[in-house]
């Protein structure tokens, strides 16, 4: 076994430990004063860890903390992200308890992410106490509303990752403690269509039916469609009329638009925006957009994996590629054009699911693969 790997599997009780204490602290996105706990719990093991904590206040969600080390270091920073909110409500530990049964711990947030935020930590401690933290700066910025879209972090991870040459994202590791080299992108739009009302017995041709301008508009939408390709829209809403006796004036649909590539969301985006009427008389307009750029993976996350790769391989792990249907944070850096590897957090089952669980055993893993990373990472290879 390397010696990265045996340094941090005796680690491995602190690390479990912390991991429960994380868990205790219940950290629904929407609920301020319980993320801003557990976000100046962190702030503070940070700063124990030697960093600069820098705290950015937010009126409505948990406020943000970013921790550095190594400022004024040579070298781009690596910005590793992580969110400390979790998609459970107060008072749900009452009904999943905090539970360790073999290898396995049970609870709220254990895997999304608050495993991951030990596995930072853990990595961060374990370079600080072997001396071997890198000539270069390294950031952590936690943010508290990852789970409800971040829109109050959103800009700020923007404005760090740009600094940064690099960007590592701390959510659950896909199966086989693989990374997530991809994930998709979404936007979401509102079509809306108008027609013109009729007494639907008296005269109906007076009529211009929005219900089915929608219709018409629901089928060219469902025909850009590109599912092996990885791009699905869907149709998932649809409103309109006012009486079963009027020709309806107007109607809306609501369309989830997912891709793998940016390119996709331009060719889909095109598409809608460019949307005109069929019936005669009738009117379309849309609303919306895209929301999030995919995690795509391109040339430049097939270099940035392919060095994780090696360095995992350097400590006697293998380490695969998965990726997901949903999206993180990291869409944002990527979309920036950052290299962003996600998936960087422990292994486990249930993100979002009542059997949510932390396989124990990966956590020490997990840690020695980011403190390498962190040593050995070689910007000038992306
Ligand atoms: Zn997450």
């Amino acid at each position: 076994m390397s010696d990265y790997l045996a340094y941090f599997q005796q680690r491995a009780p602190e690390m479990v430990a912390l991991l429960k204490r994380l868990v205790l602290f219940e950290s629904p996105s929407h609920e301020k004063p319980l993320t801003d706990a557990i976000s100046a719990f962190v702030g503070g093991l940070c700063a124990d860890l030697g960093a600069t904590v820098e705290v950015f206040p937010r009126a409505e969600v948990g406020d943000i903390r970013l921790a550095r080390w190594n400022e004024g270091a040579p070298g781009q920073p690596i910005l590793i992200l992580a969110h400390l909110d979790t998609v459970w409500p107060a008072g749900t530990l009452a009904t999943m308890p905090l539970r360790e049964e073999d290898d396995v711990l049970y609870g709220p947030g254990a895997l999304d992410m608050k495993c991951g935020v030990v596995v930072a930590l853990e990595a961060l401690r374990g370079l600080r106490d072997r001396d071997e933290l890198p000539a270069r700066p390294l950031w952590i910025l936690f943010n508290t509303d990852e789970e409800t879209g971040s829109q109050h972090s959103r800009e700020l991870i923007c404005t760090m990752a740009v600094q940064a040459g690099v960007v590592w994202v701390m959510e659950p590791a896909a199966d086989g403690e693989a990374l997530k080299t991809w994930r998709k992108g979404i936007a979401r739009y509102t079509v809306r269509t108008t027609g013109r009302a009729s007494h639907a017995g008296q005269a109906p041709e007076a009529g211009i039916n929005a219900v089915i301008e929608a219709a018409h508009q629901a089928l060219t939408l469902h025909r850009l469609n590109d599912l092996p390709n990885g791009t699905s829209v869907s149709v998932t809403v649809i409103q309109g009329g006012i009486a079963t006796n009027v020709i309806p004036p107007e109607a809306t649909l609501q369309v989830d638009v997912r891709f793998l590539k940016a390119s996709e969301a331009q060719r889909v985006d095109r598409a809608i925006q460019s949307l005109g009427p069929v019936l005669p008389g009738a009117g379309v307009t849309v609303s919306g957009g895209i929301d999030r750029g995919p995690l795509e993976r391109n040339e430049q996350m097939l270099r940035a994996f392919g060095q994780a790769r090696e360095i995992a391989a350097s400590i006697g792990l293998e380490l695969r590629e998965g990726g997901s249907g949903g999206a993180s944070d990291g869409n944002f850096t990527a979309a920036l054009g950052i290299p962003t590897l996600d998936g960087l957090g422990a292994g486990g089952l249930g993100a979002h699911a009542a059997h949510e669980q932390v396989h124990l055993r990966t956590l020490p893993r997990r840690a020695a693969l980011l403190a390498k990373m962190l040593r050995d990472w070689d910007m000038a290879r992306l």
